[in-house]
């Protein structure tokens, strides 16, 4: 059995002040409460990835919300695989749902993010969901297997082994609607299907409106192996309620 993971994915939010004061809260909630026994991941604003390590220790891993695939050079405003590595992370959030709809990232470019975090030994959540539209016209399960056979393409079986993914559908994501348990729980098994005997191996998490409030239920069901957190990561008190539900406690 996997070790579920839950990640915060804190996106354009905080300060250097609310850095150091979240951070101290979790790792406080967590040395105190030997209930939580799962990987807690967060992923900062990248100007605050040394502050957050710094503050995190060995209790908490950190990760990178974006990196660019290419090595160094000429990319104006991008972040190097190589420096997040130097910086001491960890994690990178690869083709999440903001990044393929605000900033344009294809199929082609996320595979081409996963492949480079793999060779520099940076381990990537590579994030997949329909939208609304395509779940409506019964395309999710299409839309899924289509993003992660993007990258199952380009890396093999090395996809399932050295990288998490996380179903976000995208109509869950920051709505404050979650799928159902058993939707969540139907697609984390159409994405398992695809990982053939690695599939006991493969961490799956859920991602879109998980809050205190619901984790529990869904974090229940079989396939999920843990949660990518968005909002509710701002808050030490729920995101600690959320390990403790992925810890099935
Ligand atoms: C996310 O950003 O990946 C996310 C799931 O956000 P939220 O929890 O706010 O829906």
């Amino acid at each position: 059995m996997v070790k579920p993971l839950v990640a915060g994915n804190w996106k354009m939010n905080g300060s250097r002040d609310a850095v150091d004061t979240l951070v101290a809260e979790v790792a406080a909630g967590l040395a105190a409460d030997r209930a939580i026994d799962c990987e807690v991941l967060v992923c900062p604003p990248s100007v605050y990835l040394e502050r957050t390590i710094a503050a995190c220790g060995e209790a908490i891993a950190v990760g990178a919300q974006n990196a660019e695939w290419r090595d160094a050079g000429a990319f104006t405003g991008e972040i190097a695989l190589d420096m997040i590595r130097d910086c001491g992370a960890r994690y990178v959030l690869v083709g999440h749902s903001e990044r393929r709809e605000y900033y344009g990232e294809t199929d082609e470019v996320v595979a081409s993010k996963m492949a480079a975090c793999i060779s520099k030994g940076l381990r990537p959540i590579l994030c997949v969901g329909e939208k609304l539209v395509e779940r409506t016209a019964g395309q999710a399960r299409a839309v899924i297997e289509r993003q992660v056979a993007a990258v199952a393409d380009r890396l093999g079986d090395v996809l399932f082994a050295q990288a998490d993914i996380a179903y976000e559908p995208v109509w869950a994501i920051g709505t404050g609607e979650t799928a159902s348990p058993q939707q969540a729980n139907e697609a984390h098994g159409w994405i398992r299907n695809l990982a053939g005997s690695a599939a006991s191996d493969l961490r799956i998490l859920y991602g879109g409106s998980v809050n205190a409030g619901n984790a529990a239920e869904l974090l229940q069901e079989d396939n999920l192996d843990g949660a990518l957190v968005g909002g509710a990561s701002l808050k030490s008190a729920g995101f600690l309620t959320i390990c403790k539900a992925a810890s099935g406690a």
